[in-house]
């Protein structure tokens, strides 16, 4: 069979770009404008411009890696840690890339979080199933400012020179012995949820710029919160922020009397 060119794989890459948007947007309800759209797919053609010769190389994609059986630290409930990986295996080495669609500043703002993340994939592919392990990474999929203008441009020669610039893949490396204590911190973070024990952060965290984000805690991450707005913090910052008013948003963030029966009486049925 002869080799696909260049054009076809991009026409190739559109075709399931379009197929998984219809399929997200039927199971999931939600959808995105055409700008939107566009953009999404750049993020995807660029991704595969810029990662060819690596994507090339994965031996094992979506790889499926669970560590059953755990159970919390105090209350003993029994939980399961699950996540997807895609593996590279070579003669000089197998790597395990954990793909993100953070952008790398804000990987590089929070490598703690991500590392624990690969420490325990990397634990079961490595010492629960006994495969060969050299190291691992982190790959973030979200194209660079300057990347994401020159395409805009339409600058053929700029977007080359920001493609070259992009360092898309962080190296994490693994430290078996610290695989314990993360697993521990997972339990104590399980048994919050299951006791209900979860709070939204106080307004100034939503106020504020996370460490390696562009936006504030509100806009970045708020935003795409399906609980917002029943969220206290979120009500508290419109309450405060210069971008929403007391007479705009928040008279929609209250429900009124019927809606709240409305939902009751829903949620009763579907017990
Ligand atoms: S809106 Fe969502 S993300 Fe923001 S503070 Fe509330 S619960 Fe957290």
């Amino acid at each position: 069979m002869s080799e696909m060119t260049d054009a076809e794989i991009e026409l190739k890459l559109r075709d399931f770009f379009e197929s998984n948007f219809q399929y997200l947007k039927e199971s999931s309800g939600h959808a995105i404008d055409g700008y939107m759209r566009e953009k999404a797919f750049q993020q995807v053609l660029y991704y595969w411009k810029k990662n060819r010769a690596l994507i090339e190389k994965i031996t094992r994609s979506e790889v499926k890696l669970s560590l059953p059986e755990r159970v919390t630290p105090n209350d003993k409930i029994s939980y399961t840690i699950e996540g997807i990986v895609d593996i590279v295996q070579e003669k000089d080495g197998t790597w395990l890339y954990d793909l993100k669609t953070h952008d790398i500043d804000r990987i590089k703002a929070n490598i703690t979080q991500y590392k624990e993340q690969l420490y325990i994939y990397s634990y079961i592919w490595k010492k629960l199933q006994g495969n060969e392990l050299d190291n691992t990474a982190v790959i973030s999929t979200t194209l660079p400012d300057r990347l994401e203008a020159a395409i805009r441009k339409r600058k053929p020669e700029l977007i080359e020179q920001e493609l070259e610039a992009w360092q898309p893949v962080i190296p994490i490396g693994y430290k078996e012995e610290e695989v314990e204590k993360i697993i521990n911190n997972f339990g104590e973070v399980v048994e919050k949820i299951e006791k209900s024990e979860f709070c939204p952060p106080d307004v100034d965290v939503l106020l504020n710029k996370p460490a390696g984000m562009k936006s504030v805690f509100a806009v970045h991450i708020c935003r795409n919160c399906d609980v917002r707005y029943s969220c206290s913090s979120y009500e508290k910052y419109l309450e405060v922020s210069k971008g929403a008013t007391r007479n705009t948003m928040r008279k929609y963030m209250k429900p009124s009397a019927e809606e709240r029966d409305e939902f009751i009486q829903g949620n009763m049925e579907r017990e």
